[in-house]
């Protein structure tokens, strides 16, 4: 079992990049944030566990992020790649997929760290749109949908985030800055973290990160 880590602060650009990888390299895309905000959709206990941390833009607990990334690795076969978005997002959970990658024999093999500045962070995240329905994203300006308001891939209703608003970004920026951002000399240690500039186009991150696969 294989995988890699996307790593980087709200609008950094990992659900664009993992869109593209997962279409190119063939990997399998897993976003807590996606699977989370699923289970609230569903009105589930994990949902309804995760609700109140996702709407004040807080992390949701450890234990729970690890048993759901636990059973979802467990659904696949061993041969699976896996492209983790949005996790690990504290040492805690890092320390705890290498506990389970070192059970089940798994590797991590690249850790993609995009970096940008907060400003960037912020204005991405204020005109970014994403679809009810299939979780793809746009930008209101720059990657705009072909008719405003519906998705391209499956023409569900796009709309704003609600940890999207103003208040919620600034303290989700806060967040990453005090419990993500240790995670890149984590990484920086294990020799296996590449630095990309997330700063500029969609197509110009992707092809950073393509790089690095050759
Ligand atoms: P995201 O879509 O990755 O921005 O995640 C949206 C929200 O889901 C975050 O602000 C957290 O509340 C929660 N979340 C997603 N992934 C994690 C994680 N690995 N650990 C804790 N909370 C998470």
């Amino acid at each position: 079992m294989e995988a890699i880590i996307l790593l980087g602060g709200p609008g950094a650009g990992k659900g664009t990049l993992a869109d593209f990888l997962k279409t190119q390299k063939g990997y399998l895309h897993i976003s807590t944030g996606d699977m989370l905000r699923a289970a609230v959709k569903s009105g589930s206990e994990v949902g309804l566990e995760a609700k109140t941390c996702m709407e004040a833009g807080e992390l949701v607990s450890d234990a729970l992020i690890l048993k759901i990334i636990k059973n979802r690795v467990a659904q696949e076969p061993a041969e699976a790649k896996f492209m983790f978005d949005g996790f690990p997002r504290t040492l805690e959970q890092a320390e705890g997929l290498h506990s389970l990658f070192a059970e089940i024999g798994g590797t991590i093999s690249h850790v993609f760290n995009l970096d940008a500045d907060r400003d960037i962070l912020i204005r991405r995240l204020a005109a970014r749109r994403t679809c009810r329905t299939c979780g793809a994203i746009y930008h209101v300006i720059n990657m705009p949908p072909k008719v405003e308001g519906i998705c391209d891939v499956d023409g569900g209703e796009l709309y704003q985030r609600p940890d999207d608003s103003e208040e919620t970004i600034l303290n989700r920026l806060e967040v990453y800055a005090k419990q993500t951002a240790p995670l890149i000399g984590y990484y920086r240690a294990r020799e296996i973290i590449h630095d990309l500039d997330a700063g500029g186009s969609a197509d110009n991150t992707d092809q950073q990160a393509l790089a690095i696969f050759v």
